[in-house]
C-alpha cells in the first residue's frame, strides 16, 4: 500500500498499524480499507501573530478531516509545542472510530496549532485563535465539521472561534463549534463530560472485576479539564488520590491527597507542585508507584516499552489520547493489566458535545441532570458492547472497540459505495 511521508510521524504509523490489524480481524475488504487509511482532506495553514513585544510570529496550523461516512466531522483543537501534521492526522482517525463506537452521527476530524500556549498572553491567544479560524474556515461549519477544545484550548478558545465564524456570516452560528461558555449556546456538562465519562466506565470496569472504588489506590497523571474532574469525582466517591501531577511535576501522599484543596492551590499557583502536606514525585516516578488505578490524563506516549514493565496498576484508565504505545500495550496485556483504551474511556466529552450540539439546533436546552444520565447510559452500553466482543473474540478492550468502531465506518462506506 502507498506510503504517507505527508503523515510521517509515531502516531500515525500506530493509528495506521492498529487500522490494518483490526481490518484483517474484521476480514474488512481490501478497497473499504484502504480508503479508511486516508484522510479525506487535510489543511496546513500558517498564521501571523503580532506579539505583544510588537513582532511578528508565524505559527503552523492544521485542520484534518478523516472520514464523513457517518455525518459531519468532529474532533478536538490543540494547542501545544509537540502539534504536527503527523500527529493530528493520527487523532483526527482516532476520533473516526471513537465517535462510530459511541454511535455518534459524525465523523472524525482534528485540529492544532503548535505553539506553547502557556507562555502567551491572553491577547496572543486571542489573535492566533481568530486567525487560525480565519484560514480553516472553508473546512468548519454546523453541519460539516465542527472543532472542541482539546490539550492547551477550552471555553474561551471556542467562544472566540464562534465569534470569527459568525462575523464572516453576519449571524451568530454558535452550532459551529461544541464546549462554548454556556452564556453562547455552551451546555451544562460538557467541561465535565470527559472526566465523568471515564469515572463511569472505571466503575463499570471495577464492578466487573467484583470491586468497589471506595478505598482504590489512584493516580492521576495531568490536572487539567480531564484529569482534574475525574479525579474530583473519584475522591468524592471514596478512592485515595495518592498521586497527581501536571508538566511541571508532581505530588504524593500515600494517605490520599485532598482534591479540594489541591484545586485551590492549583488556581493560586497555576501548579500541583509545592503542594502542602504532600512529597514531591517527578513525573516519571509517578507513573510507577504502585496503585490499582492508573488515569494518564496529560499527553501521549507516557507508558512506553521502557517504563511499562514496572506499571504496578491493576487498571490503567485512558483519559488521554495515545497514552500507551503499542509495544507498551502488549507487555501490560500479558502482565494482565486491564488497559480501558482511549477511544471508549474519554469519549465522554464527543458524547455531551453532541447533546450540545443537538440542543443548539433545535434552540432547547436540557437540565444538567439530564445530560449526565444520558451520558452515563451511553458510556455504560459502549463499555458492555466492547467487554462483550473482548470476551467472545478473545482480544483485549482497545482491539474490541477499534473492532466495533472501525466495523461500523466501513459499512456506511458500502452502504454509500463510491462517488462517482
Ligand atoms: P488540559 O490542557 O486542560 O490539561 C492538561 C494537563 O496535563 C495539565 O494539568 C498539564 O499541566 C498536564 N500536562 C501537560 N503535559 C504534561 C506532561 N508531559 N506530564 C504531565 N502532565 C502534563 O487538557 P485536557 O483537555 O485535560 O486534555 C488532556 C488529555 O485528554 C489530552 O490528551 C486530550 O487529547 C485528552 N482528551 C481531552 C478531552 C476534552 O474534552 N478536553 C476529550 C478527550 C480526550
Amino acid at each position: 500500500m502507498a506510503e504517507m511521508p505527508e503523515f510521517e510521524s509515531e502516531m500515525h504509523r500506530t493509528a495506521v498499524a492498529q487500522l490494518d490489524q483490526v481490518a484483517e480481524r474484521l476480514n474488512l475488504d481490501h478497497d473499504t480499507h484502504i480508503r479508511l487509511r486516508y484522510p479525506r482532506r487535510a489543511l496546513v495553514v500558517s498564521i501571523p501573530v503580532r506579539m505583544d513585544s510588537g513582532h511578528t510570529e508565524v505559527f503552523m496550523g492544521y485542520r484534518v478531516h478523516h472520514n464523513t461516512a457517518l455525518g459531519p466531522t468532529k474532533g478536538g483543537l490543540r494547542y501545544d509545542a509537540e502539534v504536527s501534521m503527523g500527529e493530528v492526522t493520527a487523532l483526527a482517525m482516532l476520533m473516526s472510530w471513537k465517535c462510530s463506537l459511541m454511535g455518534l452521527p459524525y465523523g472524525g476530524a482534528k485540529g492544532g496549532v503548535r505553539c506553547s500556549p502557556r507562555n502567551m498572553s491572553k491577547r496572543e491567544l486571542e489573535s492566533l485563535t481568530r486567525r487560525y479560524t480565519a484560514e480553516i474556515i472553508l473546512m468548519i461549519g454546523p453541519d460539516l465539521d465542527i472543532p472542541a477544545p482539546d490539550l492547551g484550548t477550552d471555553e474561551q478558545t471556542m467562544a472566540w472561534m464562534m465569534d470569527t465564524y459568525s462575523m464572516t456570516q453576519g449571524k451568530s452560528v454558535p452550532g459551529v463549534v461544541t464546549g462554548k461558555p454556556i452564556l453562547v449556546g455552551g451546555s451544562a456538562g460538557r467541561r465535565e463530560a470527559t472526566g465523568r465519562g471515564i469515572v463511569y466506565v472505571l466503575y463499570q470496569a471495577v464492578h466487573r472485576l467484583g470491586q468497589e472504588i471506595k478505598g482504590r489506590k489512584v493516580i492521576v497523571q495531568g490536572f487539567g479539564n480531564v484529569g482534574g474532574v475525574a479525579a474530583r469525582m473519584l475522591w468524592r466517591d471514596g478512592a485515595v488520590i495518592q498521586g497527581v501531577s501536571d508538566y511541571k511535576g508532581g505530588v504524593w501522599n500515600s494517605q490520599g491527597l485532598d482534591i479540594r484543596a489541591l484545586e485551590q492551590h492549583v488556581k493560586e499557583t497555576g501548579s500541583v507542585v509545592g503542594f502542602p502536606g504532600a512529597d514531591p514525585i517527578s513525573n516519571k516516578d509517578i507513573l510507577e508507584q504502585p496503585c490499582d488505578i492508573l488515569l494518564p490524563a496529560a499527553t501521549g506516549s507516557q507508558i512506553r516499552e521502557d517504563n511499562a514493565d514496572r506499571i504496578q496498576a491493576q487498571v490503567v484508565v485512558e483519559g488521554a489520547n495515545g497514552p500507551t504505545t503499542p509495544e507498551a500495550d502488549v507487555i501490560l496485556h500479558n502482565r494482565g493489566i486491564l488497559v480501558i483504551p482511549d477511544i471508549l474511556a474519554n469519549a465522554g466529552g464527543v458524547v455531551v458535545s453532541y447533546f450540545e450540539w443537538v440542543q443548539g439546533l433545535q434552540f432547547f436546552f436540557w437540565k444538567e441532570s439530564e445530560i449526565t444520565s444520558r451520558l452515563q447510559e451511553i458510556m455504560a452500553r459502549a463499555f458492555t458492547r466492547v467487554w462483550n466482543i473482548s470476551k467472545k473474540e478473545h482480544v483485549n478492550l482497545r482491539t474490541a472497540a477499534l473492532m466495533e468502531g472501525i466495523r461500523r465506518v466501513a459499512d456506511a462506506h458500502q452502504v454509500r459505495g463510491l462517488y462517482p
